[in-house]
C-alpha cells in the first residue's frame, strides 16, 4: 500500500521538502518483514524550521482566527479523515501490523476527536471572579503557543486526534514528532489539515529518531507545551528536557492495568472484554487489562473460560483482518518473548498456536495466559506490551485492591461485579485514572478525560479537560473605582 504523498519528505510551513540531512529511515511492513517505503530522518535544524514556522503562523493567520473559525477547520478535518478512510486504514495495517477493522477503528476514532474538538473550540470560557469594591476580574484562556507533540507507534491516529485536535481547537500551533515504526498516517493527516484549510505553520510535522528529532522538539526553547506518550523511560527524559525550559509537560506512559472479577460477576457479560482489553492490538496497549484478578472461588472455571478463549485466537497478516496481526517490529517481538521466556511450563495456562505458512520475515506472537503466579512476580508487574494476560487469584475486596494497587502504575481498572455498593468502594479505591464497572473501556471515549497516577503519567488528555491543559489561565482585575 503506497501513500498517496511522498512519505519521505517532511511537512513544514505547509508545505512538503526533504530533511535538511537528506538521510531517510526504511519502513517495515510487521507482517512481511519487508521494507515498502522511506521516511526522512528529521534533525534538529528540520525542529528548528518547525518551530519557526508555528511560531510564524501564531503570529500570522492561524493566530487571527477566532475560535469559531479554527473550530470548523476541524470540522472540515473530520469530514477529509472519513472520505479517506480505507487508505488511511490500509496505510496504518501496512505500517503498524494493525488488524484492518482495528485500523478502521482508529481512522473513526481520529474523525471524533476533530469532530469533537472542533465542536468545542468555541465552547472554552473564562470566568468573572466576585472581588473588592471597585473591581472587575476576570479570567482568560489562553493557548501556549508552540507546542510539541511526541507521539508512540501503538495508536497513531487516536493519539493524533486527542492530542493535536485539542491543542489545534485551542489556538496552538503543533509540532508533532511520530514514532520510527509509524508515521505514515501522521504525515497523511497534515496533507488532510492542509486540504480542510488549517492556515501554513499551524500544524508540522517532523519525523526521525527520538533521540534526534524528538529530542530536539523536548530542548526546543520556544515550544511552551510537551505532549509526550510513549514508555515510562523516555517519559522520565522528556519531563528532565521540559524541566529545563520551564515548561508544562502531559505524560501519558504506560500500564499494567487490573481487571477484577468477583465472584457475583456476570462471567457471560464479562469474558469478551476481559480477552479483547488483553489482545487488542496485539496486547500493544497502553491501558490493556493485562492483569486479570479474580475471586478464589471462581479460579478455576474463569481459569477454564479464559484458556479456550485465548487458544482459539486467530493471528494472520494485518490485511487479513483476524484478531491479531503481527507486533510492530522484531524489536517488540523479542522484548515480548524475552517476558515469555520467565514462564515456567507450569505458568502457561493456555497459548494460542501461530499458524504454518505466515510470512516468515513478519512479528507474530502467540497470545498467552498465564498463571500460578505471584502478584510480586516481574511477568505480574511489568508492562509486557504484546498479547500476554497473567490470572491472579484474590481473596476478598481488601486483598483485590491490594493486588490491583500493587504495581507502579495507575492507568485504568475495571471491576466486575453484581454489588453496587462494592462497585462504588472500589472506585474510590483504585489507583487509576479511569475505572470501568461492568465494562471495559481501553477501546475510546473520546469524551472521557484520561491519563494516569504514578509511574503511567501525569495530566489528561482527551475530553474536554484537555482543553484546559493546552491552554493557560490569565487573570485581569479592573480597578474602575
Ligand atoms: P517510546 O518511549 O520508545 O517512544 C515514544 C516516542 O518517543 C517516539 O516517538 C520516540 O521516537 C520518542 N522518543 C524516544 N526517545 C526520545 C528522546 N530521548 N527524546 C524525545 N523523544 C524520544 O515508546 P514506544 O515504544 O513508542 O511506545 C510504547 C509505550 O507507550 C508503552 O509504554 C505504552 O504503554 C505507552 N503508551 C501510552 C499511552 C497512554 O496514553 N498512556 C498510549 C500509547 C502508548
Amino acid at each position: 500500500m503506497q501513500p498517496w504523498f511522498d512519505p519521505s519528505l517532511l511537512f513544514i510551513n505547509g508545505t512538503w521538502r526533504a530533511c535538511a540531512s537528506g538521510e531517510t529511515l526504511p519502513v517495515i511492513n510487521p507482517s512481511t518483514g519487508e521494507e515498502f517505503a522511506r521516511i526522512a530522518r528529521g534533525g534538529g535544524a528540520d525542529v528548528d524550521a518547525a518551530v519557526e514556522a508555528a511560531s510564524a503562523a501564531l503570529a500570522g493567520p492561524w493566530g487571527a482566527l477566532t475560535a469559531a473559525e479554527r473550530g470548523r477547520i476541524l470540522l472540515r478535518l473530520s469530514h477529509l479523515v472519513l472520505d479517506h478512510a480505507e487508505a488511511l486504514a490500509e496505510m496504518e495495517a501496512t505500517d503498524v501490523g494493525k488488524p484492518l477493522t482495528q485500523a478502521k477503528a482508529d481512522v473513526i476514532a481520529l474523525a471524533r476527536y476533530c469532530e469533537f474538538y472542533g465542536g468545542a473550540a468555541d465552547k472554552l470560557t473564562g470566568q468573572t471572579i466576585p472581588f473588592q469594591q471597585g473591581y472587575t476580574v476576570y479570567t482568560l484562556r489562553e493557548p501556549h503557543g508552540v507546542t510539541g507533540h511526541i507521539i508512540p507507534w501503538n495508536y497513531p491516529m487516536q493519539i493524533i486526534g486527542r492530542s493535536i485536535g485539542a491543542a489545534l481547537a485551542t489556538g496552538n500551533a503543533c509540532v508533532l514528532k511520530p514514532a520510527e515504526d509509524a508515521c505514515l498516517t501522521a504525515l497523511a493527516f497534515a496533507d488532510l489539515a492542509h486540504q480542510a484549510g488549517l492556515p501554513a505553520g499551524a500544524l508540522n510535522v517532523v519525523p526521525g529518531l527520538g533521540t534526534e528529532a524528538g529530542a530536539a522538539l523536548t530542548a526546543h526553547p520556544d515550544v511552551r507545551h510537551l505532549s509526550f506518550t510513549g514508555s515510562v523511560a523516555t517519559g522520565k527524559r522528556v519531563q528532565i528536557a521540559a524541566a529545563e525550559n520551564i515548561v508544562p509537560v502531559t505524560l501519558e506512559l504506560g500500564g499494567k492495568s487490573p481487571q477484577i472479577v468477583f465472584a457475583d460477576a456476570d462471567l457471560d457479560k464479562a469474558l469478551p472484554f476481559l480477552v479483547n482489553a488483553g489482545i487488542q492490538n496485539a496486547g500493544q496497549t497502553c491501558s490493556a487489562g493485562s492483569r486479570i484478578l479474580v475471586q478464589r472461588e471462581i479460579h478455576d472455571q474463569l481459569a477454564a473460560r479464559l484458556s479456550a478463549e485465548i487458544s482459539a485466537l486467530t493471528i494472520a497478516p494485518a490485511m487479513e483482518d483476524a484478531r491479531l496481526g503481527p507486533l510492530v517490529s522484531a524489536r517488540q517481538k523479542a522484548i515480548v518473548e524475552g517476558f515469555l521466556a520467565q514462564a515456567t511450563p507450569d505458568q502457561i495456562l493456555a497459548q494460542a498456536s501461530v499458524p504454518e505458512g505466515l510470512p516468515e520475515g513478519g512479528n507474530y506472537v502467540a497470545p498467552t495466559l498465564i498463571g500460578n503466579i505471584a502478584p510480586d512476580h516481574p511477568l505480574a508487574q511489568n508492562e509486557i506490551f504484546g498479547p500476554v494476560q497473567v490470572l491472579i487469584p484474590f481473596d476478598d475486596e481488601d486483598d483485590a485492591v491490594q493486588i490491583a494497587n500493587g504495581t507502579k502504575y495507575g492507568l485504568v481498572a475495571s471491576v466486575w461485579s453484581a454489588d453496587g455498593g462494592r462497585q462504588m468502594r472500589l472506585a474510590k479505591r483504585l489507583h487509576a485514572g479511569q475505572v470501568f464497572l461492568n465494562n471495559y473501556g481501553a477501546a475510546g471515549g473520546v469524551e472521557l478525560p484520561f491519563g494516569g497516577v504514578g509511574h503511567s503519567g501525569h495530566g489528561r488528555e482527551k475530553g474536554f479537560e484537555a482543553m484546559y491543559a493546552f491552554t493557560t489561565l490569565k487573570t485581569v482585575a479592573a480597578h474602575h473605582g
